[in-house]
């Protein structure tokens, strides 16, 4: 099936089209038909499988056609999601998809000021994307009025409850007066996301499940290598030297590891850049917007963009750590095969994290296949062990220094 054969109209054929997706996703051929004649959906889908577009591509259509119908004024659809990222990023692919459509889009999101944000609702806007904290308190301020929302979107449900939103979700549903329909989705699917679906949606919904037994996406091949904690720089300066046109993202564990392995980098002419709490909001939101730029090809990150941050041809992951929560794993390597792309994943194992590989592999539900190495590579690893060991330390020191320094910069 081709976006052409859809029922939707042209301006969103072309953006598709502009947007250089030529045939829906799994999630999308199943979600999309059943929305646009007003079904309520629950929907299972791993990160990376086209989810967002899944829910824009008829949200926009229908709003489109009604605007375009007879003027209709007030917020008509509302997508609520757990973070501010998030937010941004589900409001940039609505902006994308609506390019020439009437349909005006606003994402809402805390932790900056409230004026400007008000200012812009106020002026009209059709799709509300939004974080829970900011968007109720627009609410009781009686700036956001959702007496004529008709559609209603849930995004990453699971992370929501898991952030205690459990009220909020139904609240929200409270005071949707209006009959409207409910698009729900999450990552994973357990007792709770079903009671908390059966809250929100019509007994008769949809329940769309996309490879439910398997939560990492066919589109990404992923392994494990069995390494010495203390060569497992040497291993990951062995891929990149190799790989030099891959577009890489590094998980390490702490923020200190992310800094250590940034110098070790920098000392061997490999440009990267890192991205994790220690950094200031706007240092964050520069490195990803860099990256995804191509302004350099890798990023050495922590499990803070594990999850939600979407940027294409992510080539590969490297899990130089393996999470300490087993799902993260998951959500990690769903930075690389996003829609219809492929990626390929690597996880350095060493002997003290044996334990963390198995709860991954009882979370996923299947061994993960071993990388073999050649005698070659694993030489050269030892050899560099050897070699490095004294400057290693100075290593680590200077980059505790240097963080906290940055720290103390920033409490100034
Ligand atoms: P999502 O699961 O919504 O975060 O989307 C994951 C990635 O898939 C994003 O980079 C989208 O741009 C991309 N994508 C979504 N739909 C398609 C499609 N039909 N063809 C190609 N790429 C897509």
């Amino acid at each position: 099936m081709k976006f052409t054969e859809l029922k939707i109209g042209d301006e969103i054929k072309k953006n598709l089209e502009n947007s250089g997706f030529k045939k829906p996703t799994d999630i999308q051929y199943k979600c999309i038909p059943s929305i646009l004649v007003g079904e309520d959906v629950l929907a299972v889908a791993q990160t990376g499988t086209g989810k967002t577009a899944a829910f824009a591509i008829p949200i926009i259509d229908m709003i489109d056609k009604q605007k375009k119908n007879r003027r209709t004024d007030g917020i008509k659809c509302i997508v609520m999601c757990p973070t501010r990222e998030l937010a941004k990023q589900i409001g940039s692919v609505f902006n994308k998809l609506s390019k020439h459509t009437d349909v005006v889009n606003f994402a809402l999101y805390g932790g900056v000021e409230q004026d400007k944000q008000a200012a812009k609702i106020q002026k009209g806007i059709d799709v509300l994307i939004a974080t829970p904290g900011r968007m109720f308190d627009l609410i009781s301020q009686k700036i956001i009025d959702v007496s004529s929302v008709k559609y209603f979107v849930l995004d990453e449900a699971d992370k929501m409850l898991k952030l205690g939103f459990y009220d909020d979700l139904i609240y929200i549903k409270k005071i949707l007066k209006q009959r409207h329909q409910t698009m729900f989705f999450s990552a994973t699917i357990d007792d709770e996301i079903k009671k908390l679906a059966y809250a929100q949606i019509k007994s008769d919904a949809i329940r769309i499940q996309i490879s439910p037994k398997d939560p990492v996406s066919k589109n990404v091949k992923h392994g494990v290598l069995f390494v010495k904690q203390d060569e497992k720089r040497f291993y990951l300066l062995d891929f990149l030297v190799e790989n030099p046109q891959a577009k890489i993202i590094i998980f390490a564990r702490t923020k200190v590891r992310v800094e250590r392995i940034k110098k070790f980098l920098d000392k061997n002419n490999i440009v990267c850049d890192v991205y994790h709490s220690g950094l200031a909001q706007t240092e964050r939101e520069r490195a990803l917007e860099n990256f995804r730029e191509n302004k350099f090809n890798i990023l050495v990150a922590t499990d803070i963009s594990a999850r939600g941050i979407d940027i294409a041809n992510v080539t590969n992951v490297i899990n130089y750590d393996l999470p300490e929560i087993a799902e993260n794993y998951v959500h990690r390597i769903g930075r690389t095969g996003r829609g219809t792309n492929k990626g390929e994943a690597i996880s350095f194992c060493g002997e003290e994290e044996e334990n963390l590989l198995k709860n991954i592999e009882n979370y996923t539900g299947y061994q993960i296949n071993k990388v073999i190495l050649d005698e070659q590579t694993r030489k050269k690893a030892e050899i560099s062990t050897l070699n490095d060991n004294k400057s290693l330390q100075k290593m680590i020191l200077d980059t505790e220094k240097h963080i906290s320094e940055k720290a103390k910069k920033r409490r100034k």
